[in-house]
């Protein structure tokens, strides 16, 4: 399924819900997290849905990789230089809550950071 309308992730890539948007091309989306656990709080998402890392085949290398790769960049763009994490939560005891595939970006200074 490339649309799930009841996916809030695939709401969001249709502009039914509103997002503060940082980046956009074809393939990926990426916008602050509603919740952040860091002073600057990414999402990277495919706009294709994908449910998890559990679904991801070798077909989605290329997708996951420029996923990858974005967020070095958009942490320069918002002005990160000190370092940031990439995060994919995968599954129930992987403390997944939201199933649209969803790359977390997080960055700033460290005091957040615990564990
Ligand atoms: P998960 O636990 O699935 O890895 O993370 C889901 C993330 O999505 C959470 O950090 C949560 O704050 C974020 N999130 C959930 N709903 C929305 C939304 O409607 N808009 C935005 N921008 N983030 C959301
Ligand atoms: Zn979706």
């Amino acid at each position: 399924m490339s649309h799930d309308p009841n996916c809030i992730f695939c709401k969001i890539v249709a502009g039914q819900i509103p997002s503060k948007k940082v980046f956009e091309d074809e393939d990926v989306l990426a916008f602050h997290d509603i919740n952040p656990w860091a002073p600057v709080h990414l999402l990277v998402i495919p706009k294709r849905h994908i449910a998890s890392m559990a679904d991801v085949t070798d077909a989605e290398a290329a997708l996951l990789g420029k996923m990858v790769a974005l967020g070095p960049k958009l942490m320069k763009d918002l002005g990160v230089t000190n370092g940031f994490r990439h995060v994919i939560n995968t599954g129930p005891d992987g403390g997944q809550e939201v199933y649209h595939l969803h790359l977390h970006v997080m960055g700033g200074p460290r005091p957040w950071l615990k564990g």
